[in-house]
């Protein structure tokens, strides 16, 4: 008999209990696995990472700073990348980072020995990102990876500076208890433009943010998170996730619209606002609330 039926998809619950199944089907639904062409953003940034992960450079005349690296796998991609923009990984001598999961954290062992670059992390994410993710608050060791010396330790507002690239780093926790984000000033061709890279503030299957939490404090964490994300007005936003931005959709608009196509302070607005929404939501969720009738 010829089969005409989809495959089973997993229930939340199956996705919220079974981590190995989670990022097994994340990895290959969301692509994270397979190579993107590289493109150029604004004057300094650079897209380097995979066709679901966001992995961004930012070339100066001092060296690049890499942010982010994909998964364990994504290292070589990463390095075909910054080679086809024209530009050396071994140049590389500043690496920082969103979130230390393993999907954005994977390969800064692979990309730390390859260029020796000194790595920058917000303070509540250094032991994760130094043990390769053990004792995750809900993955514990199932997604580890190859952990990683860090450098430099930051805490809120601390910025990091290569040549004439400032970027500022913002303790945005919920995601992870470090998550970070990451805002680049810039002028380019006379034109100031604020760039952020929003982190922190979405929950994955089986989290629990409200009732016998995930981590203690991890409500008024992401609430914190959501309200410092509604402060920043950015006229670009990139994001570890390629999808949140519509990296394909802008990138092929940019081929004839130049910058301006990048530029998408309303998609970024409606983003948080989503991101705030879902989280409100599952609390109620948790905690029993009544639903609203018009939510
Ligand atoms: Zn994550």
């Amino acid at each position: 008999m010829a089969q005409t039926l989809p495959p089973n998809l997993p229930t939340k619950e199956q996705l919220a209990n079974d981590n190995n199944l989670f990022i097994s089907l994340a990895t290959k639904a969301l692509k994270w696995e397979e190579p993107a062409e590289p493109v150029r953003i604004v004057g300094p940034i650079y897209f380097v990472g995979t066709k679901g992960l966001g992995v961004f450079l930012f070339t100066t005349s001092e060296g690049h700073i890499l942010m982010n690296t994909g998964m364990p796998s994504s290292g070589p991609m990463i390095v075909d990348s910054i080679r086809k923009l024209g530009f050396k990984p071994e140049d590389i001598k500043l690496m920082i980072n969103g979130h230390a999961h393993i999907d954005h954290a994977g390969a800064f062992a692979f990309m730390k020995k390859l260029t020796g670059a000194q790595l920058a992390v917000m303070k509540d994410d250094v032991a994760a990102m130094e043990s390769g993710d053990r004792d995750d608050f809900k993955y514990g060791n199932d997604l580890a990876y190859e952990g990683v010396k860090v450098d430099r330790v930051l805490r809120d507002e601390d910025t990091v500076k290569l040549g004439d690239v400032l970027l500022t780093a913002y303790h945005t926790p919920g995601h992870t208890r470090g998550a970070t984000t990451w805002i680049a000033n810039l002028v380019v061709d006379g034109k100031a433009y604020v760039v952020a890279f929003p982190d922190g503030a979405g929950f994955n299957p089986g989290y629990r943010v409200a009732k016998n939490p995930s981590y203690p404090g991890i409500t008024d964490d992401y609430r914190n998170t959501h309200h410092a994300l509604e402060m920043i007005k950015p006229d670009i936003w990139l994001a570890q996730h390629n999808e949140y931005y519509d990296l394909e959709g802008k990138r092929k608009r940019a081929e004839t619209e130049g910058v301006n196509a990048w530029i998408d302070p309303e998609g970024y607005r409606r983003f948080i606002a989503g991101k705030k929404r879902a989280f409100e939501d599952q609390v109620d969720e948790e905690l029993g609330a009544p639903k609203a009738a018009s939510k």
